[in-house]
């Protein structure tokens, strides 16, 4: 017998999904570079499925059914170049090879690019959901050919989790890089939403002294409102967790530092590159970094800086007034990182060439991904038939961002007047508000640009481009005629 596809590289994720591909049926071989990690899989969970167990490349790619499909598993980086360079003398034309780690995707539209040259497909599938989503049922995000797919894409709707209308959270992106791409994003605005439950957290302890046990029962109730997501409900779950050795609040006894991968980095790497303003979820990235790449500054900053604004005026009891007003300033910077993700896909589909259908990336984010949420079935229906020029312009989003509003300000003022940090609530609504402003600044810096690198403007009430002869008497000047 022949297996129908293939997985090398079986620690938690690879074999999760070669466990989840078994469970749906499929013969799957299995490899691993040291075959310790096989054996473990088989020993453990041999019995769920029709596995075939092999020892070396080669075996790995005599025991695949033709066009072999090969899921490469492991360490993103170098280690995929790795196992590619491996793989590619052994294999016959029109062979798959689809990596569905974190890869960054220029590595992906590199390898695709090389990949074809020899013939060979070869497929970037973003994956999402972590080790449980890999077992019972991930996001998947595959780019590469569209001919590819035909071949891996029934495999992989069959693995992917399923929305509540049934259909799977899996469809074809674009080509090369576009399935990294967007989850790159994903993990973005993950970033951003995490963040914003931070700042909505610690702005009910340090303004109304809500305590993690009774926050814990306010994020459950939220996750009954248009809030409801995944990560509302696990935050219900870590704020109500008590440490055993202490018997202090599992959130107390954790050190305030918080960690990165690297994919969020990537993703504002990228939003730079684009020019694309995913304020809100860089400010979320560099939350992480603020917290945590000099301890020595913090320390000294909270002996050195005693404006003592949140001693001495932030304490007030627990106001159901101001808690739902915090919900709202949460929901709308939610709303921010959302729409922020979403034109940065819309940009990036014009720079790659890649024909992005926003409303199916929605689509695959419902179930299965970290960022599922209720929400993400509202932003498919605003993308639904024609693009609007922001996700906050769609009609449903318009409205609901006016009833929003107020909340979010007064919960951002008083953030401000206490000293407490809301680096995300605040450049959302910054952003919120620069795109409904009449007249910008960026007048004036056109002005300056003018002044000392002669950049030229436009006039609003005239075609073509402008300079002022600064240092010489003021005159203004067709740029066009004064060759600057
Ligand atoms: P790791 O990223 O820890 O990688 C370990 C695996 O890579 C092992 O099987 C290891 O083999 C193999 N490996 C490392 N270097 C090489 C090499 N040079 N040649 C051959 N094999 C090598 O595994 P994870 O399961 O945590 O993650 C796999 C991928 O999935 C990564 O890209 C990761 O970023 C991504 N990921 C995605 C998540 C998600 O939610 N989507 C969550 C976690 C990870 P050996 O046993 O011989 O050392």
């Amino acid at each position: 017998r022949k297996a129908q596809i293939g997985v090398t590289g079986l620690a938690v994720m690879g074999a999760n999904l070669a466990r989840n591909l078994a469970r749906n049926g499929y013969t799957v071989a299995l490899h691993n570079r040291s075959s310790e990690k096989t054996d473990a899989l088989l020993e453990a969970h041999g019995s769920e499925g029709d596995f075939i167990r092999t020892e070396t490349l080669q075996e790995l790619v005599d025991s695949l059914e033709s066009p072999r499909r090969i899921l490469v598993m492991v360490k993103a980086g170098g280690p995929v170049d790795a196992v590619i360079d491996q793989l590619v003398p052994l294999l016959d034309k029109d062979d798959i090879i689809i990596d569905g780690g974190n890869s960054h995707f220029p590595d992906t539209i590199r390898r695709e690019k090389d990949l074809a040259e020899k013939g060979l497909h070869f497929v970037g599938v973003g994956v999402s959901g972590g080790e449980e989503g890999a077992l019972n049922g991930p996001s998947i995000m595959p780019g590469g050919s569209a001919k590819s797919y035909e071949s891996v894409g029934p495999m992989l709707e069959k693995i992917a989790a399923k929305a509540e209308d049934g259909s799977p959270c899996c469809a074809w992106i674009s080509t090369d890089g576009a399935g990294h791409f967007v989850k790159m994003v994903h993990n973005g605005i993950e970033y951003a939403d995490m963040q914003v439950i931070g700042e909505a957290y610690d702005l009910m302890r340090s303004v109304a002294n809500i305590e993690p046990a009774e926050q814990a029962e306010i994020f459950k109730q939220w996750n009954t409102t248009e809030l409801s997501s995944y990560l509302i409900e696990i935050t219900a779950e870590v704020l109500a967790q008590v440490d055993s050795k202490t018997g202090k609040p599992f959130i107390d006894v954790i050190v305030d530092q918080a960690g990165q991968k690297g994919t969020g980095r990537w993703t504002v790497q990228s939003a730079l590159d684009l020019g694309a303003p995913i304020t809100g979820i860089a400010e979320s990235v560099f939350a992480r970094a603020l917290s945590s790449s000099n301890s020595a500054a913090r320390e000294q900053a909270q002996k050195g800086f005693t404006d003592g604004l949140i001693a001495t005026t932030g304490v007030a009891t627990a106001d159901p007034e101001f808690v739902e007003d915090v919900r709202r300033a949460l929901f709308a910077s939610k709303l921010v990182s959302y729409a922020q993700g979403m034109d940065m896909l819309s940009i990036a589909g014009k720079e790659y060439g890649w024909d992005l259908k926003l409303d199916t990336i929605a689509s695959l984010w419902r179930e299965g991904c970290i960022i599922r949420a209720e929400l993400l079935a509202e932003i498919m229906e605003a993308y639904k038939d024609e693009a609007p020029a922001n996700m906050l312009l769609a009609p449903a989003f318009n409205k609901l961002m006016e009833e929003l509003v107020p909340s979010w300000r007064r919960v951002i003022s008083k953030a401000v007047a206490l000293g407490i940090p809301v680096p995300v609530f605040s450049s959302s609504l910054a952003y919120y508000d620069a795109l409904r402003r009449d007249r910008l600044p960026a007048a004036l810096i056109q002005g300056q640009r003018d002044y000392f690198g002669a950049h030229t403007y436009k006039r609003v009430d005239a075609e073509g481009d402008y300079h002022v002869m600064w240092s010489d008497d003021l005159r203004e000047v067709n740029a066009e005629d004064a060759h600057v």
